[in-house]
């Protein structure tokens, strides 16, 4: 990752004043060690005349991932190489960014002891970045910089020099020249916009991201065209973020705007608060999936393995025609949350007598399981490890038998379309891997074949044209055939359960 700072002699002031500003020597090369690489700063050019700095990041992409900053541990394979082999060595994107803050902080603040005056003072400024990672092309660097007083020079660069048939790369070369900027205010442009052209972070969004957004903004931010784009990009479109920084943003608007611009802003906003209509969030959908699969199979006895907190236990127990609901997971935790949010100790009889939570490991068999109508493994085969699979598949489909098994699991080619998402990482920390449709279609047929179901799956969440849908689900049922075995073998505990319920 490279990038350059240029700029010339004014009367006032030699270029190589750009020494001071950046509280770098020009006659040595520094070496900055950053928890991202090793940082290097050195100057190519410094006379009078013309004065260049050179701020070189080594990423170590290596330790990154060994630190935590890649996240996401174990991985599938290939998610676990993409940490390792991808373009963060080569391209300037929100790491550059980080290391200019880090880097530069005195530079970026606009102080300087030994000449306190230098840093307010506006100054030819010419900024080179040879590889730059920009989600939008060319035009959007122009919308961005364009506003701000810059000159914008933005070419696509090739994919290959030599087969130029192949088309542009997702990086530009930027050149950016002004006249009329201090370079702590170029700075500060650069910190921002950078990760918001390369449009994935490489860190977890915390938030007083917030807080560094207003005050690397401040003076430009509020009342640039882009300014929506800019915030949520840069928050990475974590909403409350980015409506808390929006809000904060329009009060230091309005502060320097006079009333018919209030009003107008007023519309603007209510405007976008509409278009800004949330979706049903992802684990509500896939919770109303698994309800309305449910119901299909006329289930009423229904275990929902690996359940977690018991979102879906609850969800089960709003609708009377889920006579029996058991949860079960492995984590003892999991289940005292789940028992203080149901509020067990609290439940009238009736109700209480419709659900049961029981801790056990799916991967042994579990007589306590048999005979039910269905079961739901939601977002729990992806917390196996994989060679742990099949035993879960005894259990469930060989041993417990339920005639209906709803398979809920992450469709690893969506995570493309994750904003958040670093490339060729999992959802989440716990994720033994992460299957592609047809990884989850081949495993589910063969359990299928094997145990004598039927499958067929349905999306979860927009179904993406070209990546499909964020979650997949496979909906198991026992063959017809199979289930008169299974009837039999279960007679005497059926006919018992019945007694039971009439009985209650
Ligand atoms: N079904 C819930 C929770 C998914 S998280 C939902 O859809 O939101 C995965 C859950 O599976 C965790 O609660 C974890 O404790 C549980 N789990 C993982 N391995 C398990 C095992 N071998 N046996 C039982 N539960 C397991």
């Amino acid at each position: 990752m490279f990038l350059t700072v240029t700029t010339t002699g004014t009367p006032g002031s030699p270029a190589t004043d750009l020494g001071f500003l950046l509280h770098k020597h020009p006659d040595r090369s520094q070496a900055f060690s950053t928890s991202l690489g090793t940082a290097h700063v050195l100057y190519p050019e410094a006379d009078v005349r013309r004065c260049t700095a050179a701020l070189l990041l080594e990423v170590d992409a290596v330790a990154l991932v060994r630190r935590g900053k890649g996240k996401g541990r174990g991985g599938a394979p290939d998610a676990a190489l993409a940490q390792y082999v991808n373009d963060r060595p080569y391209a300037a994107s929100s790491l550059l960014a980080v290391a200019l803050s880090r880097v530069f902080s005195s530079a970026m603040r606009g102080t300087c002891h030994a000449r306190p005056e230098l840093p307010a003072q506006p100054r030819p400024l010419r900024i080179e970045i040879p590889a730059l990672p920009a989600r939008g092309g060319p035009g959007l660097v122009r919308r961005l910089f364009e506003p701000l007083g810059w000159t914008v020079t933005a070419e696509p660069v090739p994919l290959d020099a030599e087969f130029p048939a192949w088309g542009d790369s997702r990086y530009v070369r930027l050149a950016l020249d002004a006249e009329t900027l201090t370079l702590a205010q170029a700075l500060r442009h650069l910190y921002v916009l950078l990760p918001v052209l390369d449009d994935a972070k490489h860190y977890w969004v915390a938030p007083d991201e917030v807080d560094k957004l207003l005050r690397a903004g401040a003076g430009w931010l509020p009342g640039h065209p882009e300014q929506q784009l800019i915030t949520s990009r840069y928050l990475s479109r974590r909403w409350s973020l980015t409506r808390q920084a929006r809000e904060r943003l329009e009060l230091l608007r309005l502060a320097e705007t006079d009333d018919s611009e209030v009003e107008e802003l007023d519309n603007a906003v209510a405007a976008e608060t509409e278009t800004e209509e949330r979706p049903a969030p992802l684990a509500v959908q896939r919770r109303d999936a698994l309800v309305a699969a449910l119901e299909e199979a006329a289930a009423a006895r229904v275990l929902d393995l690996g359940c977690g907190q018991g979102q879906l236990v609850r969800a089960l127990l709003i609708d009377p025609r889920f006579t029996e609901i058991v949860g079960v997971d492995v984590s003892a935790r999991a289940l005292t949350i789940a028992s203080r949010r149901l509020r067990l100790d609290r439940m009238g009889e009736r109700q209480a007598a419709r659900v049961r939570l029981l801790q056990g490991s799916l991967v042994y068999t579990d007589a306590r399981l048999k005979g039910y109508d269905a079961a739901v493994l939601s977002e729990v085969i992806e917390h196996l490890d994989l060679p742990r699979l099949p035993a879960l598949e005894y259990a469930v489909f060989g041993a417990a038998r339920p005639r209906t098994v709803l398979v809920t699991t992450p469709n690893v080619e969506y995570n493309v379309r994750w904003e958040s998402l670093p490339a060729g990482h999992v959802r989440h920390g716990d994720h033994r891997f992460e299957w592609t449709r047809e990884e989850f279609r081949a495993w589910a047929a063969a359990v299928a074949e094997r145990h004598g179901y039927t499958v067929e799956f349905r999306p979860v969440g927009p179904d993406d044209p070209e990546v499909g849908p964020p979650t997949q689900m496979a909906v198991f049922r026992l063959r017809k055939s199979e289930d008169e075995t299974r009837t039999s073998d279960d007679e005497t505990r059926t006919s018992d359960d019945e007694k039971e319920a009439e009985a209650a």
